[in-house]
């Protein structure tokens, strides 16, 4: 049933049988409803609005921005001052080789830059077969066709399937909670997804075969999954030695200095796959928390040899958005930025981290149909099961999430929640993500 107020709006809402909560303000941690109800935005969005729903800093810098200018089309003859200032931050202390940024608005279209950049590196080698992308199930990268095309997600797939390529062959994600079988070691099953996917590069062979893409730690669909250690350690040793590019999506949560929130409480690295010990991509996506939820931005980085393969070939890119690089997006994640630095919120995602995760131990892991709480710093899920004890999943209509998610907005509590209908393994998780400001009362709250 369509909802009255959902069917006389001018916006094509998501949700039709839902009424859309109005939000008129918001301060820290917490929204305030049209209905004068206020609710703990505790994941923040889906982990984005990480320094909390307000930060004078920022309206300063964008204000500043605004003032100094507004738009400059950063496809061809112009740059401006924040555009450069960020790439710097992100990659001036990059290690692995990353050297050159691309601005985008969202994480979809991040992932179609990528794709599109891996496709004409390749041209510009003179090995214009190698267009084949292996991706893997259970994985998302984003909603434009493009990105669908190398998304696992096969729910959202199903209806464009007319519009989804052949050029996109999928292996298995690193599940282990519920794919490791259990007469394997971590170290065979680790084996087995090498094999697996090296199988695979074979079949489809290596002289067609673009890029390898992959979260570093799945958000969407699988819930704050870590890897498994040595996983992406042997994903590089294949993607070097088949000469296949390895594309990481760190769209999903976090990016730059957020990625402590991946990183198993160590002091922060700045990128997620710092933490698996491998040299690193030849492209990553970047996004969400990017701009704090101030404004939308993403982006793709590349590594030195891609910039390098581009410049001895047609010296340009062959991709570009009207929109790209906005100076005010940039300006606003500059400040964003500058703030975690400078409130030291990377220690305090450490702290709360623990407290957060204590919590989750403490009161959810003896409630019914919980099977697995896991994350990092302030990223956790809680995946249930219809019955835990002995693995069997939920039916694929249960939508216990949604009911989860549900009940928590009954009692003024925004989480994510997620309903993984994805093929082989049906996956039902909440996401609990609240920002770098929240205080240890406000977790107990939450
Ligand atoms: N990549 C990953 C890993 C994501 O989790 C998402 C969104 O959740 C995207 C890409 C798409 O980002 P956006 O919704 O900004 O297009």
């Amino acid at each position: 049933m369509t909802d009255t107020f959902v069917a006389q709006s001018h916006i094509l809402h998501r949700a039709f049988g839902q009424r859309p909560e109005n939000v008129v303000s918001a301060e820290g941690i917490k929204l305030v409803l049209e209905s004068g109800r206020t609710m703990y935005d505790a994941t923040c969005g889906p982990s984005v609005s990480v320094l909390g729903h307000h930060q004078p800093k920022v309206t300063e810098a964008i204000t500043r921005q605004l003032k100094q200018i507004a738009y400059v089309y950063s496809g061809a003859r112009f740059t401006a001052e924040p555009n450069e200032e960020l790439a710097s931050m992100i990659l001036g202390a990059c290690p692995g080789g990353l050297s050159k940024a691309i601005f985008v608005n969202s994480g979809s279209e991040a992932t179609d830059a990528a794709i599109k950049l891996a496709t004409q590196y390749w041209h510009e080698r003179g090995l214009p077969n190698k267009s084949h992308v292996i991706a893997r199930k259970q994985s998302y990268h984003g909603n434009t066709i493009g990105a669908l095309n190398v998304s696992g997600h096969t729910s959202r797939r199903e209806i464009y399937r007319d519009w989804i390529s052949e050029n996109v062959s999928f292996v298995d994600p690193c599940y282990a909670f519920r794919l490791q079988k259990a007469d394997e070691s971590p170290n065979q099953y680790l084996q087995r997804l090498r094999d697996q996917l090296e199988a695979e590069i074979i079949r489809v062979g290596p002289g067609n075969i673009s890029a390898f893409i992959a979260e570093t730690v799945s958000g969407t669909t699988l819930g704050c999954l870590p890897p498994v250690p040595g996983y992406f350690k042997a994903v590089r040793e294949l993607c070097d030695k088949y000469d296949i590019l390895l594309i990481l999506d760190e769209a999903s949560y976090i990016c730059t200095d957020h990625t402590i929130m991946c990183g198993m409480g160590k002091t922060g690295t700045m990128h997620a796959w710092e933490q698996e010990g491998i040299r690193g991509p030849d492209i990553q996506t970047i996004g969400k928390a990017l701009g704090g939820g101030f404004v939308p931005l993403s982006g793709v980085l590349l590594h030195q040899k891609i910039f390098d393969a581009l410049a001895a070939g047609s010296k340009g890119l062959l991709h570009g958005h009207t929109f790209q690089a906005h100076p005010i997006a940039t300006a606003a994640a500059v400040a964003v930025q500058k703030i975690i630095k400078e409130l030291d919120l990377l220690n305090n995602v450490a702290k709360m981290g623990k407290v957060l995760e204590e919590a989750l131990e403490e009161m959810i892991r003896p409630l019914p149909f919980v099977a697995d709480i896991r994350g990092r710093g302030l990223f956790w899920a809680v995946e249930f099961l219809a019955d835990p004890e002995s693995g069997a999943p939920f039916a694929e209509n249960a939508k216990f999430c949604n009911q989860v998610v549900d009940a928590a907005f009954e009692n003024g509590l925004n989480i994510l929640g997620n309903l993984g209908v994805t093929g082989d393994v049906h996956v039902e998780h909440v996401i609990v993500a609240p920002p770098y400001i929240v205080s240890e009362s406000e977790i107990r709250d939450i």
